[in-house]
């Protein structure tokens, strides 16, 4: 069997001893005689992968006891909507961060439930930088401010955290939770869909402030109502027990790599390798502002369509795959998540240098 080096945007690279992990307990969990799909969730067996599952993301994000943790389903666009009918409350307004593709989908979605506006947006720009924050027009009076903190198309990431006052700060971490520390009481919510650093697709994460719980429209469906989620551990419905139980070990992959400390400076060391041969080669160009470049997403582009196929294609003789650029903005993208090993990275960068000389 050869695993190939797997630069997916998402549903994206997991790591192989989880996998492997997960093969060995597939048919017989722990000597239950069950596999986990097959488990009741309200069964003492899930009950502990569970519990398991959140206390070590607790641990792993150093989480302040007024935040909860609840595992639902829709993902990252599916909280476009329903974060804004948990959160709005008796506010009319919600402002938004248009950083690209996501945010800007957030924006859309976000409209649909209140006056939602664009306090700033990159668009002049074409999406390759954050928007500085004394340039942004915040409302006071809004219900929260939306930002995505990584763009995954565009590769854009934040390197800070707004300061938006006693307006709540909603994140979009689809593609970054977990691989750097972040300080989750900056936030008055985060939410991230699983399948970039977490798990497989199917479960979406939400870190909630207490004090924003209970402000749901009357419209909101129970099954997604944070309150109502968080009051019944996640079970109101059935929640999607196997991307819990991936991702659970996931997490203790993680705590057993050093923590997100230990994560960041190993996603830093692979960003580096690629950045560093991108600034160094006129042949590439890469569109990101340096302050602003994604640890996570590293887009890039050759002079050419026709070159842009090759590279592809000697990329994929090389093992090395799902390298194309998103459609909506062409080139190359090597999404580098934590399960990303550096020899990967290494041999992407390897292969770029090789590419350039004979082409450029
Ligand atoms: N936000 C971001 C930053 C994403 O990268 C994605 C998926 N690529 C989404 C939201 C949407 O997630 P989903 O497809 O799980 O709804």
């Amino acid at each position: 069997m050869t695993r190939a080096y797997n630069f997916s945007a998402g549903p994206a690279v997991l790591p192989e001893s989880v996998l492997r992990q997960a093969a060995d307990e597939m048919l017989d969990w722990h000597g239950s005689g069950m596999s986990v799909m097959e488990m009741s969730h309200r069964g003492k067996e899930f009950m502990s992968i569970l519990a398991q599952a959140k206390a070590d993301l607790a641990e792993l994000l150093n989480l302040p006891s007024n935040y909860k943790i609840l595992f639902l389903q829709g993902g990252g666009v599916g909280m476009n909507g329903i974060i804004p009918m948990n959160l709005l409350g008796n506010k009319k307004s919600i402002d938004v961060v248009n950083t690209g593709s996501w945010a800007s989908k957030s924006l859309k979605e976000a409209k649909k439930y209140a006056k939602a506006n664009e306090v700033a947006t990159s668009e002049p720009q074409h999406y390759t930088c954050i928007p500085p924050r004394d340039t942004w027009k915040l409302d006071p009076d809004a219900a929260y401010v939306h930002i995505c903190s990584n763009e995954t198309i565009g590769g854009v990431q934040y390197h800070w955290v707004p300061d938006t006052g006693s307006v709540p700060l909603v994140a979009d971490m689809s593609s970054d939770i977990l691989s750097r520390p972040i300080d989750v009481s900056r936030y008055g919510l985060i939410f991230a869909g699983a399948q970039k650093n977490m798990g497989p697709s199917g479960m979406t994460l939400v870190l909630v402030r207490d004090d924003l719980l209970g402000r749901a429209l009357p419209i909101t469906p129970n099954a997604f109502d944070f309150k109502q989620q968080a009051d019944n551990d996640s079970m109101l419905n059935t929640p999607p027990t196997y991307a819990i139980y991936i991702a659970g070990l996931v997490y203790q992959w993680l705590k057993k790599q050093g923590g997100l400390a230990a994560m960041e400076a190993h996603n830093r060391k692979k960003a580096a390798l690629l950045y560093d041969l991108l600034d160094a080669t006129p042949f590439y160009t890469s569109p990101v502002a340096r302050s602003d470049r994604s640890l996570m997403n590293v887009p890039f582009t050759l002079p050419t369509e026709e070159l842009t196929t090759a590279f592809l294609q000697g990329a994929k003789e090389r093992g090395m795959v799902q390298l194309k650029g998103h459609s909506s903005v062409g080139g190359i993208r090597a999404s580098i998540y934590n399960a990303m090993p550096i020899e990967g990275v290494q041999a992407l960068a390897d292969y770029m240098k090789e590419f350039a000389a004979h082409h450029g």
